[in-house]
């Protein structure tokens, strides 16, 4: 997001919101009233001022506007409280948050001021850490330091946030009416002047040439469809299971019909190599045949006690209105997981395409309409992250999200407020082990698909790998010539292995990973940076040498980069596997299939692949641990989803014997 220009008014409320999230959690979101409350208060403000209800409210209502706050409204309460959502909207950490708040609300600081007025929302144990702060958001353009004064020891620091700001000499002014927003047109002029704010721009990763300029949907907008999906979902619940199936079966042969212009379309947007992009349709088929197939055994109704005095039985019923928010990477498997079985069980959908593959998603939906799905029962909902954050603060049933770690807990905090339930997908930092057993030509090519396929961008990708030091030197070196032999090229030409990534701010995630892990000693074996074919392709990169302390074995690589480390044994293999705070997948690649099993059973992974990795079948669970998610998709218990299940305890009436 670009730095956002606020009024005076606008910069108070949001600096409130901020405040009272960090300092009193407890009595967080704010209602219209306790912003009022706070906005006026006379300590640790500087001006001190004194807001209407009115003038809170309309600052509220532009930060809405603009994806810096949002509105909750919890399931039969009626008061409407507000959030701000500036750590997604700005990308800002705690620190960060402490730090630009206090400079929002109290004015222009000095570090050592900072510090001490920061104490209660976050802890700097040191001035570097402050400095070191100020000095990030000043790269982002959100703080700047003013020139020293004659006799000032300390320079001072001022947040960018609001434009037109009172000249620096003013004196402290307490108003008795609420103060002039000086900054108001200016920043309404630019908010309407801002394509970026109500249009989504689609653009190509490999050109940079922009494919799509799309509406999109406000919180309103969302309101809306949600309403439209809520009147619709009954009618549809009502048809016949067959019908549904039919309409589903007509979308899989629709996307075969389809085929390479889809293909096209994802490939184009996100990068994604062709032949990839062809690979997941085709699968995609097969995933919604499945579906069709399985959907009435795993919502079947079962009677668990038939006695003459008492049956007991379930049945299960639509969940109602389901919300998708889709990552980007495979764009077909991850809205189709939710999407076809949300459907086939009666339910209405929303999705919202990740913004990297807003035209996927758009095929996808159209073609659901042509195949029969009625209009309101599948809707589009196009935006980025303050969209879905709409969605998933809505009057929906389900929020199915899949995503980053850090996105999903903001989404489970969103849904929160109406408890609703939440299925979340998560990233991963997957790891491999190869035994000493292994072929190892082989090993290495199925080791270098799990890392390097759809240049690394896949949740379950094996972005960890640890070699047993007998065959360690020989595996690096074949995974090395594999790596370097990659085709590195436009993702439409039939040849290219490794496409750009999708997300450019990506790959500084790499270069700081490899620079990491070189300053703590590990070795670059291949690859290593940027690829001089154009902004957005990184080289197919190894680093041997890799230790755990390294962020390329810690944090989600998302690229097409693994590092290496040597272990001594199977031992010193799964407690390294295991050091993580996620728990996707795990592998172990050996002839041993009781030594696989001995080290599989005891990950904490939902997922373990013995031989193989980065794979999914719509026949098994799909189930993050820790960081990598919550609940089950795929397989029946993914289905289950869905619905929700409805308990029968009858009692037939006595019959007396005559
Ligand atoms: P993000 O978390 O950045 O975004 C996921 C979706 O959430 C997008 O549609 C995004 O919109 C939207 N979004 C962003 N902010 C918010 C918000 N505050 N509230 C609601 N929605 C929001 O992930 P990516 O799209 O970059 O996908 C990559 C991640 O997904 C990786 O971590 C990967 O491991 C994980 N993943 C997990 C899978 C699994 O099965 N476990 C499968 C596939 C991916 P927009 O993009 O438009 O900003």
């Amino acid at each position: 997001m670009d730095v956002p220009a606020l009024s005076a008014t606008e910069a108070r409320v949001l600096g409130c919101l901020m405040e009272k999230a960090a300092t009193t959690p407890e009595h967080y979101p704010l209602s219209l009233n306790a912003v009022v409350t706070a906005c006026n208060q006379s300590t640790n403000r500087d001006p001190v001022v004194h807001y209407d209800d009115d003038t809170a409210e309309a600052a509220l209502t532009s930060l809405r506007e603009r994806g810096l706050a949002r509105r909750i409204k919890a399931a039969g309460a009626r008061v409407i409280k507000y959030s701000h959502v500036v750590d997604e909207a700005l990308s800002l950490d705690a620190g960060a948050r402490a730090v630009l708040g206090v400079l929002l609300l109290r004015g222009e600081q000095t570090p050592g001021e900072l510090r001490a007025r920061t104490e209660r929302w976050h802890t700097f144990a040191t001035a570097d850490e402050i400095d070191a702060t100020l000095r990030e958001l000043a790269d982002r353009g959100l703080v700047a330091v003013l020139a020293r004064r004659p006799g000032q020891k300390e320079a001072r620091w001022t947040q960018l946030l609001t434009p037109v700001s009172a000249p620096e000499s003013s004196p402290v002014a307490t108003h008795a009416t609420p103060e002039p927003d000086v900054a108001t047109d200016d920043a309404r002029t630019l908010q309407s002047a801002a394509p970026m704010a109500r249009r989504l721009v689609v653009r190509d990763p490999a050109t940079g040439a922009v494919l799509d300029e799309l509406d999109v949907d406000d919180e309103r907008a969302v309101d809306g469809k949600i309403a439209r999906a809520r009147a619709a979902q009954p009618h549809w619940a009502a048809r016949a299971y067959d019908d549904r199936a039919l309409a589903l079966l007509a979308f899989r042969d629709l996307l075969e019909r389809d085929e390479e212009t889809l293909a096209r379309t994802t490939t184009e947007e996100t990068g994604k190599p062709i032949r990839q992009s062809r690979n997941e349709i085709r699968a995609a088929r097969e995933r919604v045949e499945w579906f069709v197939d399985h959907v009435p055994a795993a919502t079947a109704p079962s009677t668990v006690t038939e006695r003459v005095d008492l049956v007991e039985r379930v049945t299960y019923e639509p969940a109602g209105v389901v919300a998708h928010i889709s990552a980007w990477n495979y764009p077909y498997f991850v809205a189709l997981n939710s999407v076809v079985p949300a459907l086939l069980t009666g339910n209405a959908v929303l999705y919202k395409p990740s913004e990297h593959a807003t035209r996927t998603g758009t095929r996808i939906v159209r073609l659901l309409h042509e195949a029969g799905v009625p209009l309101d029962v599948v809707q589009l909902v196009v935006g980025a992250g303050p969209t879905g954050g709409a969605l998933a603060a809505g009057a929906v049933d389900v929020v199915c999200f899949t995503g980053s770690y850090r996105t999903g807990v903001a989404v489970a905090q969103a849904a929160a407020a109406n408890l609703t339930r939440v299925q979340l997908e998560l990233g991963g930092k997957d790891g491999a082990y190869v035994c000493d057993d292994v072929d190892i030509a082989a090993t290495a090519a199925a080791v270098a698909e799990g890392v390097f396929y759809n240049a690394g961008q896949s949740c379950c990708a094996i972005e960890r790998l640890y070699v047993h030091d007998a065959v360690h030197d020989a595996f690096v070196a074949a995974l090395v010539e594999i790596a370097d032999a990659y085709v590195v090229g436009d993702p439409l030409d039939e040849r290219t292995d490794i496409g750009p990534l999708a997300r450019f701010e990506q790959l500084d995630v790499l270069d700081a990973q490899v620079a990491d892990a070189v300053a703590k000693g590990a070795r670059v074996v291949a690859g290593g940076g940027r690829h001089e074919r154009g902004a957005g392709w990184y080289r197919p990169t190894v680093i041997a040498d890799a230790t755990p302390s390294m962020r390329v074995m810690r944090d989600e690589s998302f690229g097409p980069i693994i590092g290496v480390q040597r272990v001594a044994d199977d031992e010193h293999a799964l407690v390294a596997l295991d050091d993580t705070d996620y728990g996707l997948t795990g592998a172990v690649f050996t002839r041993d299939r009781a030594r696989a099993e001995r080290i599989l059973a005891r990950l904490d992974t939902g997922t373990v692949y013995w031989n193989c990795s980065d794979r999914t079948t719509t026949r098994l669970p799909w189930a993050g641990r820790r960081h990598s998610g919550l609940g089950v998709s795929l397989s029946e218990a993914g289905v289950r989803a869905f619905v929700r299940e409805k308990a029968w305890h009858e009692v037939p009436p006595h019959e007396r014997g005559g």
